[in-house]
C-alpha cells in the first residue's frame, strides 16, 4: 500500500519553514547566551595546563639546586675535616719533607673549599632568580584558576537551566525539518549560514523585512500575503512572511 503523498500548498510551505525558523532561532538565543564561555573555558584550561608544565619544571630545577648547595657544603665539611687531621699530624712532623707535604695538603683543601663557596655562591644566586619565576607563574596560576573556576561556575548554571530546553529545541527542528521538501530545507539553511543572526525566513514588520529592514514594494508586500509563490527579500535574499496571515 503507497503512501498518499500530500503535495502542499505555498501557504503551508511557509509556515512549516517559518515554525522551523522560531525554533532555530530559540537555539540560537542559547548559543548566545552561552557566548564565548565554552571557547574561553578551554583556553584557560590550556593556558594552566601549560603554566603547570613550567611551574613543574622551576621546582625541578630548584630541588637541583638545592640538591648541588647541599653536595658543596658536605664537601666542605669534608675539607674541614681533613684539615684538622693534617694539623694534628702536624704537631708530630719528624723531617722537612712531611711537614711540607702536609702543608701542602691543607692548602689544597683550603683553595677546595674555596671552591665550593664558590660554587654556592652562583647556585643560591641561581635558585633566588628560579624562585622569584615560579612565584610569578605560581601567582598567575592562582589567578587563571579562580578565573577558570568562575567561567566554569557561569557556564554550568546556563547549561544547567538551557540543557533541558535545548534538547527538546533541538528534537522539535530535526522534527520539522523531516517535513520540509528537501530543495526549500536547502536554501533555508544556506540563508541561515551566511547571515550572523541565523535568521532565514522573517515577518515583514512595517512594510520593511524583518531581516534587513529594507523597505518593501507595495505590489510585493500583497504578493507576499497572498502565499501564491515564495517570494524573498530583493536585499538580503531572505524569505519573507506576513505574520497576519500564517497560522502559527
Ligand atoms: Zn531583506
Amino acid at each position: 500500500m503507497a503512501a498518499a503523498v500530500k503535495e502542499l500548498t505555498v501557504k503551508e510551505k511557509l509556515e512549516q519553514l517559518y515554525k522551523l525558523q522560531k525554533v532555530d532561532s530559540k537555539l540560537d538565543e542559547i548559543k548566545i547566551m552561552k557566548g564565548e564561555l565554552p571557547m574561553e573555558v578551554s583556553d584557560l584550561e590550556d593556558d594552566i595546563a601549560g603554566l603547570n608544565t613550567r611551574e613543574a619544571k622551576l621546582k625541578e630545577i630548584i630541588a637541583d639546586l638545592d640538591h648541588e648547595i647541599n653536595q658543596h657544603n658536605h664537601n666542605i665539611k669534608d675539607s674541614e675535616a681533613q684539615i684538622l687531621r693534617y694539623k694534628q699530624q702536624l704537631d708530630n712532623v719528624k723531617n722537612n719533607r712531611e711537614y711540607d707535604a702536609l702543608n701542602k695538603e691543607v692548602d689544597y683543601q683550603n683553595l677546595e673549599i674555596q671552591l665550593s663557596e664558590k660554587k654556592i655562591r652562583k647556585s643560591t644566586e641561581e635558585k633566588g632568580t628560579k624562585e622569584e619565576s615560579l612565584k610569578l607563574i605560581s601567582d598567575k596560576i592562582a589567578i587563571r584558576a579562580k578565573d577558570l573556576e568562575a567561567k566554569k561556575a557561569e557556564l554550568a548554571s546556563i547549561i544547567e537551566k538551557t540543557e533541558k530546553e535545548e534538547e527538546k529545541l533541538i528534537k522539535e527542528s530535526d522534527k520539522k525539518r523531516k517535513d520540509i521538501e528537501s530543495r526549500l530545507l536547502k536554501a533555508y539553511d544556506k540563508i541561515r549560514g551566511s547571515y550572523r543572526n541565523g535568521l532565514a525566513v522573517v515577518p515583514i514588520a512595517r512594510q520593511s523585512c524583518g531581516g534587513c529592514y529594507n523597505q518593501i514594494p507595495p505590489q510585493v508586500q500583497i504578493e507576499i500575503g497572498v502565499m501564491k509563490n515564495i517570494i524573498a527579500c530583493e536585499h538580503c535574499g531572505r524569505i519573507l512572511v506576513d505574520e497576519q496571515f500564517i497560522n502559527d
